[in-house]
């Protein structure tokens, strides 16, 4: 196509951080340029339990797709979070691929409300949710946000079958082998034993 002819390196999609610049983008609905970059992650992006350590490179594959009023952004890649297990506390890492996809339109077809744009189901609450083009530029943030700290989980294990550590001694019971346990008893074992033993003391005086 000569649009596309037209873009030195055939680069038509430039990315800064997050953000693409969509000034190259075909306006032709139906045109897709896709390219890859490489997103250094910084600070901050983390979720209760696991993180992507700032300073990793994370590779991302992206798609977009010229339709009426806006573009379809798809990005893929794959990251590798870190944390804890929360049963053994031991140091995880957790590899997760993400596939994002979302459609941004343009502030002005926004406004239309009386056209909506093509591609996007319907206006109201679906083209309240789609995010906005601001200056020929769409932010990746929030939607990467989603795609992988949304889906990240919750409850992340070294494991599924990790025994977690005692909760007396704190051992871990991976190391502790299946003979681990200890010998406090119940309360209300106890007073049973009590009772046994004053019967015991008592036995002689029968
Ligand atoms: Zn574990
Ligand atoms: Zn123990």
């Amino acid at each position: 196509m000569a649009v596309v002819a037209s873009i030195v390196d055939g680069v038509a999609v430039e990315v800064k951080g997050l953000v693409l610049s969509l000034r190259n983008q075909p306006v032709e609905p139906g045109a897709r340029e896709e390219t890859s970059f490489d997103w250094t992650v910084p600070k901050g992006w983390e979720t209760e339990v696991l993180r992507l350590e700032p300073g990793t490179v994370v590779p991302i594959d992206v798609a977009v797709t010229t339709i009426d009023g806006g573009v379809i952004v798809e990005a893929n890649g794959s990251v590798t979070l870190t944390g804890e297990c929360v049963r053994c506390l031991d140091p995880i890492e957790v590899h997760q691929d993400f596939h994002a996809s979302e459609v941004f339109v343009y502030e002005d077809s926004r406004r239309e409300r009386n056209r909506p744009a093509e591609g996007i189901e319907s206006e109201g609450d679906e083209m309240d949710s789609a995010l906005l083009i601001e200056r020929d530029t769409v932010d990746l943030e929030r939607l990467l946000r989603d795609a992988i700290l949304a889906e990240a989980p919750l409850q992340p294990v070294c494991s599924e079958d990790c025994l977690g550590i005692c909760v007396h001694c704190g051992i871990l019971l991976r190391d502790a082998g299946p003979d681990h346990k200890h010998e406090f008893l119940d309360p209300r074992f106890a007073a049973l034993e009590g009772f046994f033993g004053e019967r015991d003391e008592s036995e002689p005086r029968d």
